[in-house]
């Protein structure tokens, strides 16, 4: 029988609409045999998962999607094999935390020089301690004052991009997180580099910053894209992945369980771990 995986697939730690739980009982329902959450810049879904994964029998790796900062864009840059309670993972997380926080400031001030006060401490107060505290939470004070009919009109018209109370959030360097990554022992794979703008272009400077696989198993990939990244992985010695990037209901027909990935995929990301942790060894 052939054996599935699914390598990308998001919780309600991030954007996605199933628990960790509930992803590693689908996972279950539809056979698949390994899987890895990867939440947007979390790691929480990990300690709940795990023991899950493994009363009900799938293999269960550690993973992450960190977005970074790349051409005015975003790129977004997978982990696999990580320690989620590194230092170095924890590093990271916790500036992230603190730049959103800062961002909150930053767009309150925009949006009382726009003549829509908004106190940033209400805001972590409608946020409830989340984490992720963002624009979200500030749309909901700006429905609650009444500056706005609803959340979306708040959006649409001053925290979208190019509105007037937009303030970019920072993020990390591909770079920086593929050190990360790295420094927590784990893998750094490129996330649906096709489809990312101004990705392709330049795979062979990320390349360059030491990344160790390429993603090319991808709903939106089509069949060429999927060829040409393979090849370029195997002209590089990289290793591959690929998932779903099943974000719950959030996005139609959730695809966690019917887009599946065959199992040599890990087999390969594997053998990659084991000839870098033999290197780390020798030296
Ligand atoms: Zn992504
Ligand atoms: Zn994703």
């Amino acid at each position: 029988m052939m054996k599935y995986i699914d390598l990308h697939i998001h919780s309600t730690v991030s954007d996605g609409s199933f628990t960790p739980t509930q992803i590693v009982e689908r996972a279950a329902r539809y056979e698949l045999s390994a899987i890895a959450i990867t939440d947007h810049d979390a790691v929480a879904a990990i300690d709940e998962a795990m023991p899950v994964a493994q009363k009900l029998g799938i293999e269960y790796i550690p993973g992450i999607e960190i977005s970074t900062a790349w051409c005015e864009g975003r790129m977004h840059i997978l982990g696999y094999f990580i320690d989620h309670h590194s230092p170095a993972i924890r590093a990271l997380l916790d500036k992230l935390q603190q730049s959103r926080r800062d961002r909150i400031y930053q767009i309150c001030r925009r949006l009382e020089e726009l003549g829509y006060p908004v106190d940033p401490e209400e805001v972590f107060e409608i946020a409830g301690g989340a984490s992720s505290v963002g624009r979200p939470h500030i749309a909901i004070a700006m429905e609650r004052h009444g500056y706005v009919p609803n959340l979306q009109a708040a959006f649409d018209r001053y925290l979208a991009y190019g509105k007037p109370a937009y303030v970019p959030r920072w993020a990390p360097t591909p770079q920086e997180a593929i050190d990360t990554i790295h420094k927590s022992g784990g893998l750094a794979s490129i996330a649906h580099c096709a489809v990312t703008e101004g990705c392709m272009e330049n795979l062979d400077k990320i390349i360059a910053m030491g990344i160790d696989a390429i993603e090319v198993y991808y709903p939106f990939h089509k069949p060429h894209q999927e060829q040409l990244l393979k090849k370029i992985a195997e002209d590089h010695n990289l290793a591959i992945t690929g998932g779903s990037d099943c974000h719950g209901i959030v996005r139609g027909e959730p695809l966690l369980g019917i887009f599946k990935v065959p199992y040599r995929v890990l087999e390969s990301l594997k053998e990659k771990y084991a000839s870098i942790k033999k290197q780390e060894v020798q030296i």
